[in-house]
């Protein structure tokens, strides 16, 4: 029999790589700017028509090519940024593979025009299919010039899978911003038939090259995060509440100047803002991983947006904390959050959060039974008891124009003179240092807060109650949902929910926490599961508790729509003053709304 294997032509190889690394005009893009970067440009052009099927032209001022490396640089597996086995495991350059220029070669019309810095001479290769047809001497400024003309020219079936221009310009857009972003320095421009779509000037400033990248709305209200792990760094911009949009997509992660996409740092950034963020809304995030290259494997994909941790639970918590922390210093103390509220009081009103309070309603009366009457402030009313408006009337009246109580010396809020209550909600109060404001605080909101801390020291102080179940709950699992369950034992045992093997793949709860019902210790496991087989962590157990507690707080809290005597008022803001996080309720809406007077006296042009 005739042998039948047979190594493939070099030009096939090429192809067949190119339909890893080349799947549309962005990953072009992607791949020559990556190579200019690398090749140490300050100044970086990028121009294309026909959202980069016509033409996709890449100019940089970096190191260039002498004629040698050219034409080498067109060959399968040619690169001049690793040499041997060992270098893979310290990559520090965006590219090492040295499959880009060839597999884009393969599909195109390509020219390549480059100098090396110094030499006085330069040279164009002209390459149509992978196949040089055409080395030239020419005169070409220092740095390199490459031209992808007519893209999948020769390959019909990539062809037919681009979509409209606009949306592989659409593509690129977000593929340059990724890239764009962490080069401080750099200056960059993408043009589309000679109109600039986007240019990051050549500076050091983030929060400027973040503007100009992203939008001025989230330059404007990123916060700075600087975090020194063990074996790592963080450093980065990361919005605070008031700045979350609704659409996704937000996150810029880097580790080591490499953008990722990484299921793990993007939970462990929504768990850092967790109790921050309105649910639903993501956060506007940059945030940049420096870390040995020796502690990271950055070959794991074609296209290299993905790595491997060698010690992934120190970067994810990490990351819980840095976030965490940083939006806690920023909102979370109220002197600094009203000051830093002074610069960004002009705004637009922030968004009210989605309540799914209605259906849980019943379960939550039950709880609040079971849990509230001994822990919430004798002052305010137990919630489900109508409000004795009559009582509060004198104390209303005597508010006049003027202020009447008397505000208190010490904290933030506590210090503030009320003027009154709006909207059967709302307090007005006003500030009275040189700064003033007008601060309205949302009165729900704010006890929500109040109420959620308080309930969590209870329950943190006393050593968690646990009921045996007099019937146990089974759960029948899968066989990956029963090894991940069996991981998080401990876990569960920790927050009182006491869960043992029955056999088999079946599991049955037999205590749980005085203060959650069966279905909700139920909820917790499967959360749990769900966690560690989704990240490999085990859910942190305080998010469970969180949430809870967070319900039972916005149940018990006074409702909008009541009404408050001064002297309840006058707790709500002693309340904030000592609670952490008083910035926001713990779904994430702010509690507070501060306008400055200068605000107050231009709109009445006094100024
Ligand atoms: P890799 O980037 O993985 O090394 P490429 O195929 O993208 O592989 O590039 C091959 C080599 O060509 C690079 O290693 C580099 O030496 C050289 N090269 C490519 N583009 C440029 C450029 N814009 N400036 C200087 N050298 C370049
Ligand atoms: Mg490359």
């Amino acid at each position: 029999m005739p042998s039948k294997v047979r190594l493939l032509s070099e030009n096939v190889a090429n192809m067949i790589a190119a339909g890893e690394v080349v799947e549309r005009p962005a990953s072009v893009v992607k791949e020559l700017v990556e190579n200019s970067l690398d090749a140490g440009a300050s100044r970086v052009l990028v121009d294309v028509r026909t959202g980069g099927r016509k033409l996709i032209s890449v100019v940089d001022n970096g190191s260039g090519m002498t004629p040698d490396d050219a034409l080498l640089s067109l060959e399968r597996h040619a690169t001049s940024k690793i040499s041997s086995e060992k270098d893979l495991f310290s990559v520090s350059s965006l590219g090492f593979r040295g499959e880009a220029l060839p597999a884009i070669a393969s599909v195109c019309r390509l020219s390549l025009r480059t100098a090396a810095k110094g030499s006085d001479h330069g040279t164009r290769i002209f390459a149509e299919g992978g196949t040089v047809k055409e080395v030239t001497e020419e005169a070409v400024p220092p740095g390199t010039q490459v031209e992808v003309a007519d893209l999948f020219f020769n390959t019909p079936g990539r062809r037919k899978f681009l979509r409209s221009p606009e949306t592989e310009l659409t593509h690129i857009v977000e593929t340059l911003t990724r890239l764009v972003l962490p080069k401080d320095g750099v200056f960059f421009r993408l043009r589309q038939e000679g109109k600039t779509l986007l240019q990051v000037a050549g500076t050091d400033d983030q929060p400027a090259r973040i503007a100009s990248l992203l939008g001025k709305d989230a330059g404007l209200g990123l916060n700075k995060l600087s975090w020194e792990g063990p074996h790592f760094r963080l450093e980065g911009f990361i919005s605070g509440p008031e700045t979350t949009r609704s659409s996704a997509g937000q996150l810029f992660v880097y580790c080591n100047g490499r953008f990722l996409r990484d299921r793990l740092i993007t939970h462990a950034i929504n768990t850092g803002y967790r109790g921050h963020v309105l649910k639903g809304r993501d956060p506007v995030v940059v945030l940049m991983i420096e870390i040995p290259p020796e502690l990271v494997d950055v070959n794991v994909h074609p296209t290299k947006s993905e790595v491997r941790f060698r010690k992934p639970s120190g970067v994810y918590e990490g990351i819980v904390a840095a976030i965490d922390q940083t939006l806690r210093t920023r909102f979370g103390a109220p002197e600094a959050t009203l000051g830093q509220t002074f610069e960004q009081a002009a705004g637009p009103s922030p968004p009210t959060a989605p309540h799914d309070a209605q259906e849980e309603k019943q379960r939550i009366e039950d709880a609040i039974h079971r849990f509230t009457t001994a822990h919430t402030s004798s002052l305010f009313r137990d919630p489900r008891q109508p409000s004795t408006k009559e009582l509060d009337v004198a104390a209303r009246a005597d508010v006049g124009l003027a202020p009447q109580d008397v505000p208190d010396e010490e904290g933030a809020f506590s210090r503030m003179a009320i003027a009154g209550q709006i909207f059967n909600n709302y307090i007005v109060c006003e500030t009275r240092d040189s700064k003033g404001m007008m601060v309205l605080i949302d009165a729900h909101a704010a006890h929500e807060r109040i109420l959620f801390e308080k309930l969590k020291k209870d329950y943190e102080d006393s050593a968690v109650a646990v009921q045996g179940q007099l019937m146990p709950i089974t759960l029948e699992l899968r066989r990956l949902e029963a090894a991940a369950l069996k991981n998080s034992l401990p876990t569960l045992a920790k927050v009182g929910i006491e869960v043992e093997n029955f056999g088999g793949d079946t599991f049955r709860i037999t205590a749980i926490p005085a203060i959650l019902s069966p279905g909700e210790a139920e909820g917790a496991v499967r959360e749990c599961i769900e966690k560690k087989m989704e990240t490999g962590q085990n859910a942190p157990m305080d998010s469970v508790i969180d949430k809870f507690l967070a319900v039972l707080a916005c149940h018990s809290a006074v409702r909008s729509g009541q009404e408050l005597t001064i002297a309840q008022m006058r707790e709500i803001l002693r309340g904030l003053d000592r609670v952490p996080n008083a910035g926001s309720c713990p779904h994430g809406r702010p509690t507070f709304w501060a306008v400055p007077l200068s605000e107050i006296e231009k709109r009445f042009k006094r100024r």
